[in-house]
């Protein structure tokens, strides 16, 4: 295992962390004995960093690492769990939610502490709610020993919010597809010049960039690589080239997947990939992009839409069904995440644009906007759109509990 050090403190941490986010399952539930085997196989292999939040698998995650880390095994590891930021309505919620987190986890203290999904609106609310007084007197009294925040908002806002607070670390969405979504190259960068640690997650893209099948034309680019690796190295060892990139996180939930990425880490030293080769992922980035069906970067100069259409939301889950073909799983996610349920309450369909070309002339990708907000409204708020909504309530009511 390779280790790379978290630049404020020094802490050394192992380049591979594991995600706890889907471990393995059986009959519903999490299977305890397999997923404890696997935490225990990735720490005796010489991972470090287990990352877990209070809503992985409806709050079972957390108490299932207290378990894996019986035994000796606490004090071998950093353990990083998250606030849920969602459920947080005024200053007292967030002891509440940490106390608990603390019973949860079986520990006196969270090494890694982060503000769950942030986007500019959350933080501006939970920020107004103290939250930055609430991390100071938790590291003052003990219970958090590193501050920091995950992000799935939009480029513009990363910035403010990594110079909003002493953070010391941040989890950003990265992978070569991702370059410029959400914090992106840009945001890895700021955060690393600002002395902030990056934790990556996603660097598979929800497992699409780890496909053993990938599409033919991304197939055909990796077959003329010199070194044969799988789509899932190619993947993390791009991540990993970056000297910016602390931790990256894979949640592994099959032992193979473990050995496989075990193996990776090995070799995954900052700047190790050639220029031929990094030239290559770019191809195959290329590629990938070509399959997608609106060219929408994310970057989000098109907004606010005066209808409250979430425009970059509704191409990413219609580019992510067409490139990747996961379309139950892209339908849910739009559903999810353009219903306001996850977020602030206000929906952003598709179906909400009255057409009234605001946005068009902002595009710098020259995208029909309207246009293709009709495309993703017959593909994604078609038949069973009501049914996925219910889902996603369902889903959400079982988190609150
Ligand atoms: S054309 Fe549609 S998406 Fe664009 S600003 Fe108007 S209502 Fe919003
Ligand atoms: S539609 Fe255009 S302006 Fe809007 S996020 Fe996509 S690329 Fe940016």
């Amino acid at each position: 295992m390779l280790y790379r050090p978290m630049p404020k403190t020094g802490d050394e941490l192992s380049i591979l962390g594991f995600g706890c986010m889907r471990l393995p399952m059986n009959g519903g539930e999490i299977d305890q004995d397999r997923a404890i085997a696997q935490i225990r196989n990735a720490i005796d292999n010489g991972i470090n960093y287990l990352d877990t939040a209070w809503a992985y698998h409806h709050g079972a995650s957390e108490p299932l690492l207290s378990k894996a880390l019986q035994g000796g095994y606490r004090d071998r590891v950093r353990i990083a769990t998250k606030l849920p930021t969602w459920l947080v309505h005024d200053r007292a919620d967030m002891d509440l939610y940490l106390n608990t987190q603390l019973e949860r986890l079986g520990t006196d203290r969270i090494d890694y502490y982060l503000v769950h999904s942030l986007d500019g609106h959350s933080w501006d609310r939970i920020s107004a709610l103290g939250v930055g007084e609430f991390l100071d007197q938790a590291m003052r009294d003990g219970r958090i020993v590193n501050p920091g925040f995950s992000y799935h908002g939009l480029p513009e806002d990363f910035a403010r919010i990594v110079d909003a607070h002493p953070w010391v670390f941040c989890q950003i969405q990265y992978n070569y597809l991702d370059q410029e979504f959400q914090a992106g190259t840009a945001g890895l960068k700021y955060a690393a010049s600002k002395g902030l640690g990056v934790v990556v997650m996603e660097p598979l893209r929800g497992g699409n960039l780890g496909l053993p099948t990938p599409p033919p034309a991304v197939a055909a680019l990796w077959d003329q690589a010199p070194a044969k690796r799988s789509p899932v190295e190619w993947a993390l060892r791009w991540v990993w080239n970056h000297p910016e990139v602390t931790v990256v996180l894979s949640g592994m939930n099959e032992e193979a997947h473990i050995a496989q990425n075990l193996a990776i880490a090995e070799k995954a030293l900052p700047g190790s990939l050639t220029g031929e080769e990094l030239d290559l992922v770019d191809r195959v980035r290329t590629t990938y992009r070509e399959l997608m069906r609106v060219g929408c970067t994310g970057c989000a100069y098109c907004m606010p839409c005066p209808a409250g259409v979430q425009i970059p939301k509704c191409f990413d889950f219609y580019n992510k069904m067409h490139m990747f073909g996961n379309e139950q799983e892209a339908k849910f996610m739009y559903a999810a995440f353009t219903s306001g349920l996850t977020s602030d309450g206000n929906t952003g369909f598709a179906s909400q644009c009255v057409a009234c070309g605001e946005c068009v002339e902002k595009c710098p990708q020259g995208i029909a906007i309207p246009d293709m907000l009709a495309q993703v409204v017959a593909d994604m708020e078609g038949a069973g759109f009501e049914e996925r909504l219910a889902g996603v309530r369902q889903y959400l009511k079982r988190e609150l509990k």
